[in-house]
């Protein structure tokens, strides 16, 4: 089912809402502390109202700051749209409750009419960062708190209230379309560019980009995301040059595709699969041991090497090592494991030998 007029489904559509969250999340808190803080000020109109110092909204108005703690020591703890998206509209809802409980006390309610509609720009501040569905869901609820908050309140021109509110409940639907739209072109755009910058277009693999940032950074938290164990295959396309002088270059580029299609459908989903050099491949395999890593190389290997495709058939060799304590290392010594099944006849893997 494709979700309205975003055209998104399903962990795509999380992932699009989450993107949006972290856009807009500092407008998202910022947003709810600013108009918390501000709804307590509206206790001096309050005084000019009753005409006195208004003791009777004192407790109505202030009360908000309890809510506003809990809200920034809970969001403090996660980063969920979801969670954190639900918790600003509640804050929002507790701001309003607060002020139609401050009306309850009022002499002159009249001017509710005008507080009810400010509260409207409230909501529309948090839909930014708010999902398409959170965003109508909480502010619909506005005019539920209009009409059960009249049961007690009284209000005199609730018919007033009504029909300017739900003129601007429309107005931010569509104002939450108009931006949803916007943020997914910067979505797209986004997610295209990173596609461009990593991954090669005639393999499809990821290029060395990727590889670049690992082997500089040897970032700690990308070796632990890939947990304990993490085994490297490098492998090297036998005598390729004789495609490219014998059929032309062309044709190696065809040979090329189909054999970075064969060694990709024969690694594991978690395996990175990377355009290492021109007909050279590297593979890290997180959370594997040697063993494994050994058969999915074979695996590899046979596989390549019993693939027709449309120009001869061919075979590759490989180098297996593990990581220790950076990439670069560790591509060395699979280099090194490769050059031995080279100069051993081919076609064929090895493991590294310094290891233990
Ligand atoms: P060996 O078994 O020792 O690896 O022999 P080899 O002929 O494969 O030797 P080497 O690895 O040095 O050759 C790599 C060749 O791959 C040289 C280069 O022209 C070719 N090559 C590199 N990138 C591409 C490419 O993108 N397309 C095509 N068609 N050829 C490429
Ligand atoms: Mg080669
Ligand atoms: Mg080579």
């Amino acid at each position: 089912k494709v979700y309205y007029f975003l055209k998104l489904k399903g962990e795509e559509l999380k992932k699009f809402n989450q993107a949006k969250f972290d856009y807009y999340k500092k407008v998202n808190s910022f947003g709810a502390i600013i108009v918390a803080v501000t709804s307590i000020f509206y206790f001096i109109s309050d005084c000019q109202i009753v005409g006195a110092f208004s003791w009777n909204t004192l407790l109505p108005r202030t009360f908000i700051i309890l809510p506003l703690i809990l809200y920034i020591f809970i969001t403090k703890k996660t980063n969920n749209y979801k969670i954190v998206v639900s918790l600003t509209y509640l804050l929002a809802h507790g701001i309003m409750w607060c002020t139609i409980w401050a009306i309850v006390y009022l002499p002159d309610k009249s001017h509710a009419q005008e507080g009810f509609i400010i509260m409207h720009l409230m909501f529309v501040v948090f839909s930014f960062a708010a999902s398409f569905r959170l965003s109508v869901f909480f502010h619909s609820m506005i005019i539920f708190n209009i009409l059960s908050s009249h049961l007690f309140n009284h209000y005199e021109r609730v018919d007033i209230m009504l029909s300017l509110g739900i003129p601007c409940v429309m107005g931010t639907i569509v104002l939450q379309i108009v931006m949803s739209l916007a943020f997914k072109d910067h979505y797209n755009t986004k997610k295209e560019l990173m596609q461009m910058s990593t991954v090669d277009f005639l393999t499809k693999a990821y290029n060395r980009n990727i590889l670049n940032t690992l082997i500089e950074k040897d970032s700690y938290r990308f070796v632990s995301s890939l947990g304990e164990k993490v085994q490297l295959l490098l492998v090297d396309i036998d005598f390729f040059k004789v495609i490219n002088d014998v059929h032309g270059h062309a044709a190696g580029d065809l040979v090329l595709k189909s054999t970075a299609h064969t060694i990709k459908s024969n690694i594991r989903k978690d395996d990175i699969f990377i355009r290492y050099g021109g007909e050279e491949f590297l593979i890290i395999m997180p959370r594997t041991e040697r063993a494994e890593a050994k058969q999915i190389a074979e695996r590899v290997r046979v596989a390549v090497e019993n693939t027709e495709n449309e120009v001869q058939k061919i075979t590759i060799s490989g180098g297996l090592s593990s990581y220790q304590d950076n990439y670069k290392d560790a591509i060395e010594r699979a280099d090194l494991a490769l050059y031995r099944s080279k100069q051993e006849g081919r076609n064929k893997i090895s493991v590294e030998t310094s290891v233990t």
